[in-house]
C-alpha cells in the first residue's frame, strides 16, 4: 500500500528508486550453549572467510577510487581477522565452553580491545582496539545473518534512507548510484542537505519517521522540491512524479541557456552571483552553472576528509587549483570552521552540551593559532594565483577580528620576508552569523574590507531555533521582519562605509528571498551552485527600485513571516 511522508524540501529535483537503508543493524544475541562443537567452528570460520573477502574487496575499491593511503586501514583489519592468537582464543572459548559462536567472539575480542583501550599513552594500541571493534562487528553480523550497510559498496541505483547522514556520509554517496536521500533528522540548512545541493541530488530531511516500517528494496519517491516522500507508490502516483520529473528536467533546460549570460536586474543593476564549495571537484559545478565568482569555500573539508591535519603545502595545492580553476575570478576562502555538526576527529574537540555555540571555528583557530597560521601561509603563497579574498567565520567581536588580522599579517610579513610572493590585493573580511556582529555591524564596518552574510546560523542564533532540529524547524524564519532588520543594517552599513556585503548562507539562493535582497541592497549573493540559474533568471524579471519599495514594507509594515510571504508571492504573480 502506498504511504506518504512529509519532510522539508532540502534538494530540487526527484528522485524515484530502490530503497537502501543506511541505518544502525540490530546485532543483539543471547548466550547459548552448544553441544555441536564442530559445527559451530566451522559456522565461525565461514563468517570469518566472508568477512575478509568483504573487507578485500572494500580494500581494492578504495585503493582505486580515493588512494592507497586511506586503503590501509583495511589492511589492517585483514590482519586482525588473520591473526592466530585472536582466532585461536575464540576457537578455544568455544571448545571449552561450549558457547555459541558469537558469545566466544564478544568475549575474547572484548577482552582484547580493553587491553588495548587501557593503554591509554599508545595510540597505535588504541588505533588496534578500534580495528578489532570494526572487524567485530562485521563477523557478527555474518553469524546472525544482518547486513551491515556499507554505502561506499552500492553497484546499483538506489535511494538513501537514513536517519541521519554526517557530511562524511554524504561525501561518501556515489553519485553514479546514488539518485537522492532522505532521512528523519536535519533541516535545509544541515550539512548534508546543503552538500545534496552541490552534487545535485534530490533530497527530503526531518521527516521524523521515513527509517520506520520501511525495507530493503521498497519504491520510494523522493520529491525534493515538495518535501514529500511516497513509499511503495500505486501506478497512478508514478505516473504523476515521472511527469514532474521531466517536467524539472525541461526547466533546467531552459534555465542552461543562461550560462553566459550577464546577471542583470530588469532596469539594469549588476549583481555578482557566486556559487558555494566544499573541495576544489565542486568547481566543474561553478563553471558548469556559471557562477561569476565561489563566495565561499569551506576549507573545512579538507581537514574533514584527511585522516590528520592537512600540511601547507596539501592546502596551497588545494587554493591554488581553485584560484586557478576561477581564472582571475574571485573567491572567497573561508578560514576552518569545524565544530557544529562538522566533527574532526583528530582533534579531539571536547564532548559539549551545544555544540553549535561552542568551541569552534575562528574560537578554535585564536587558541590555537599554530594550525590557523600554516592555513594562513597557505593561503597567502596561494593569492598570487588569482582574486583571493580571506574570510573569517564566526565572528562575534571586532577584539576576535582584529587577533585574526593580526596573525594574518604576521604571517604576510614573514612570507615577504622570505621573498616568497604574496598578492598586494587580498581583501580580508568576515561572516556576520552572530547576531552580536550583525546589530554592530557600523563597527565592523570601518574594520573590514567586506561582509558576508551567513544566514544559515544567523537565522539559528537569532531566532534561538537550532538549524538541525526539525521540531523547531518552525522558527527557522528566514523571511522573518527581525532577520531582514538585521540584514538591512548589515548592508547599510558596508555601504556607508564603501564596502561591500555579500550573502553566503542558503537564504541567498531562496527564491522567496531574493526579491527582498535585491531590495535591500545585497551586493553579492553566493549559493549552492545547482541554484545560480535560476536565481539569475528570476533577478532578469525583478526591477530593483521596485523591489526596495518591497523590501521597505516588508521591515516597516510586515509583522510576521506569514505577512512577508504573502507580500513577495502576490509580486511575484506580476512578474513576466
Ligand atoms: C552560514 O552559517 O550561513 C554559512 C554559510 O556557514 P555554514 O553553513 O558552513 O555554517
Ligand atoms: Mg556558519
Amino acid at each position: 500500500m502506498e504511504r506518504r511522508i512529509i519532510g522539508i524540501a532540502a534538494s530540487d529535483g526527484i528522485a524515484i528508486g530502490k530503497a537502501y537503508l543506511l541505518t544502525e543493524p540490530d546485532l543483539s544475541f543471547e548466550k547459548k550453549s552448544v553441544s555441536d562443537i564442530e559445527g559451530e567452528i566451522n559456522r565461525f570460520n565461514d563468517s570469518l572467510e566472508i568477512s575478509k573477502t568483504e573487507i578485500q574487496a572494500i580494500r581494492d575499491r578504495v585503493a582505486e577510487t580515493v588512494g592507497d593511503e586511506e586503503a590501509q586501514v583495511f589492511d589492517a583489519h585483514i590482519m586482525v581477522l588473520s591473526d592466530p592468537e585472536l582466532i585461536d582464543s575464540i576457537k578455544t572459548n568455544i571448545t571449552t565452553n561450549e558457547v555459541n559462536a558469537e558469545q566466544a567472539l564478544m568475549e575474547v575480542t572484548g577482552m582484547f580491545v580493553n587491553m588495548f583501550e587501557s593503554m591509554e599513552d599508545n595510540p597505535y594500541m588504541q588505533e588496534r582496539a578500534a580495528d578489532i571493534r570494526d572487524v567485530t562487528e562485521r563477523v557478527l553480523s555474518h553469524l546472525l545473518g544482518v547486513k551491515i550497510p556499507n554505502p561506499s559498496s552500492i553497484q546499483e541505483e538506489v535511494v538513501i534512507v537514513a536517519k541521519d547522514l554526517t557530511p562524511s556520509d554524504t561525501a561518501q554517496l556515489n553519485r553514479d548510484f546514488v539518485k537522492g536521500f532522505v532521512t528523519d533528522i536535519g533541516g535545509r540548512t544541515s550539512h548534508s542537505a546543503i552538500m545534496a545541493r552541490s552534487l545535485e541530488i534530490p533530497a527530503v530531511v526531518g521527516t521524523k519517521t521515513v527509517t520506520e516500517g520501511i525495507s530493503d528494496g521498497d519504491m520510494v519517491i523522493i520529491d525534493g522540491l515538495g518535501g514529500n516522500i511516497i513509499i511503495n507508490p500505486d501506478e497512478e502516483t508514478l505516473a504523476s512524479y515521472d511527469e514532474k520529473r521531466t517536467k524539472f528536467e525541461q526547466q533546467k533546460e531552459e534555465w542552461k541557456l543562461l550560462k553566459n549570460a550577464e546577471t542583470v536586474t530588469k532596469d539594469g543593476k549588476h549583481i555578482e552571483l557566486a556559487a558555494n564549495i566544499g573541495t576544489p571537484k565542486d568547481l566543474v559545478g561553478v563553471i558548469e552553472n556559471g557562477a561569476e565568482a565561489v563566495g565561499l569555500y569551506r576549507t573545512e573539508f579538507l581537514y574533514m576528509d584527511s585522516a590528520d591535519f592537512p600540511t601547507e603545502e596539501e592546502q596551497f595545492n588545494a587554493y591554488k587549483e581553485v584560484l586557478e580553476g576561477m581564472d582571475g575570478k574571485p573567491v572567497v576562502v573561508r578560514t576552518m570552521d569545524i565544530g557544529g555538526d562538522k566533527e574532526l576527529p583528530y582533534l579531539k574537540l571536547p564532548e559539549e552540551m551545544n555544540p553549535f555555540l561552542g568551541y569552534r571555528a575562528i574560537r578554535i583557530c585564536l587558541a590555537e593559532p599554530e594550525m590557523f597560521r600554516t592555513q594562513l601561509r597557505a593561503l597567502l603563497r596561494a593569492s598570487v594565483f588569482g582574486k583571493l579574498r580571506i574570510m573569517f567565520p564566526m565572528i562575534a567581536t571586532l577584539n576576535e577580528f582584529r587577533e585574526a588580522k593580526k596573525i594574518l599579517e604576521e604571517e604576510k610579513a614573514k612570507l615577504i620576508q622570505e621573498n616568497i610572493a604574496v598578492s598586494e590585493e587580498i581583501e580580508v573580511g568576515i561572516m556576520v552569523e552572530i547576531p552580536a556582529a550583525a546589530v554592530l555591524a557600523h563597527q565592523f564596518a570601518k574594520e573590514v574590507d567586506f561582509f558576508s552574510i551567513g544566514t544559515n546560523d544567523l537565522i539559528q542564533y537569532t531566532m534561538a531555533a537550532d538549524r538541525m532540529n526539525q521540531q523547531v524547524s518552525y522558527l527557522y524564519q528566514p523571511y522573518n521582519p527581525s532577520i531582514l532588520t538585521l540584514i538591512k543594517h548589515v548592508i547599510d552599513s558596508s555601504h556607508a562605509e564603501g564596502k561591500w556585503t555579500g550573502m553566503c548562507g542558503e537564504m541567498a539562493g531562496d527564491q522567496t528571498a531574493v526579491p527582498l535582497l535585491v531590495g535591500l541592497g545585497l551586493d553579492e549573493f553566493s549559493m549552492s551552485a545547482s541554484s545560480v540559474l535560476k536565481t539569475r533568471s528570476l533577478m532578469s524579471k525583478l526591477d530593483s527600485t521596485e523591489m526596495k519599495k518591497l523590501a521597505d514594507k516588508a521591515i516597516n509594515e510586515c509583522t510576521t513571516v506569514e505577512e512577508v510571504i504573502e507580500l513577495v508571492d502576490n509580486m511575484k504573480e506580476l512578474l513576466v
